[in-house]
């Protein structure tokens, strides 16, 4: 299982899931160009993408769907709730529901609601020949359903969209700082950190700090607040970017990261 987050961040998500000659796209909340400059660099194409999962129908998930679609007419997976809300709902949806699993070539992947203020929104756990890794964004809360599902997966890409006390004290109006804390906003590093004390167990071998603000948080804070739970074990942390994509080789052997370097740029966007 090949795995490549393209980018992540409230600027814009995507990320591709590569198992045999199955390969789908999950989210698709940057542009075409992006898409396929970012696959290039890791030596993919558009043209592999046989479908897309969608997770919620907020902007920076679905942003350029429409005009990848118009490219590449591939089947989108959602939820019923996610395709009423969606703007311009794709023609060819194709349902996904919470707990119901779905096949795609030998790729399992099982949709698990999260706690967001969208429609129906989910995350992922994906399998293939018992290599598990769960995707999970967007979220305020870690769930007990989805700590259950997450775990005994090999590879979590987990939120870690702010810090605390940059988001307390940071320049986000009061009502925006009280959505992005509350339960059906987004994951701080202390929750994710807090989750993995019941998730870093012997089958866990990487975690991959996702949707980082780019306002209210660091990837230095998100490394020393999860290499708190992770020192000593042989669990690898890596951060996800939204400026250049992150590939994950999620197969039998150990798994691995190989960023392509490129700048990180500050910029300030709505957390959505
Ligand atoms: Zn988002
Ligand atoms: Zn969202």
């Amino acid at each position: 299982m090949r795995l490549a987050v393209l980018a992540s961040g409230s600027g814009g998500n995507a990320a591709v899931l590569e198992v045999g000659d199955t390969c789908v796209l999950v989210d698709c909340g940057i542009s075409y160009r992006q898409i396929g400059s970012r696959m290039k660099a890791l030596g993919m194409a558009p043209e592999q993408i046989q479908g897309v999962l969608l997770t919620h129908e907020h902007d920076d998930h679905i942003r350029g769907l429409e005009v990848f679609l118009r490219h590449h007419r591939v089947p989108v997976l959602a939820t019923v709730g996610t395709v009423e809300a969606m703007p311009c709902p794709p023609v060819d949806a194709q349902p996904l529901a919470s707990g119901r699993e779905v096949r795609l070539g030998s790729l399992k992947v099982l949709p698990v609601e999260t706690s967001h203020d969208a429609r129906e929104p989910v995350g992922f756990v994906v399998e293939d020949r018992g290599r598990r890794v769960g995707m999970v964004t967007d979220t305020g809360v870690l769930t007990e359903l989805l700590v259950e599902r997450l775990s005994g997966c090999h590879a979590l890409l987990l939120e870690c969209n702010h810090d605390r006390d940059l988001l307390r004290y940071g320049p986000y109006p009061w009502p925006l700082k009280q959505r992005i804390a509350s339960h059906t906003g987004h994951l701080s590093n202390e929750q994710t950190s807090r989750a993995l004390e019941r998730l870093a167990h012997s089958t866990l071998e990487l975690v991959v700090g996702m949707h980082l603000s780019q306002t209210n948080n660091r990837p230095d804070l998100v490394e020393r607040e999860l290499n708190a739970i992770l020192a000593g074990s042989s669990v690898r942390l890596e951060i996800s970017s939204q400026h250049f994509p992150v590939a994950v080789n999620a197969g039998p052997e150990q798994l691995s990261l190989f960023p392509e370097q490129a700048e990180r740029r500050p910029g300030a966007v709505r957390e959505r």
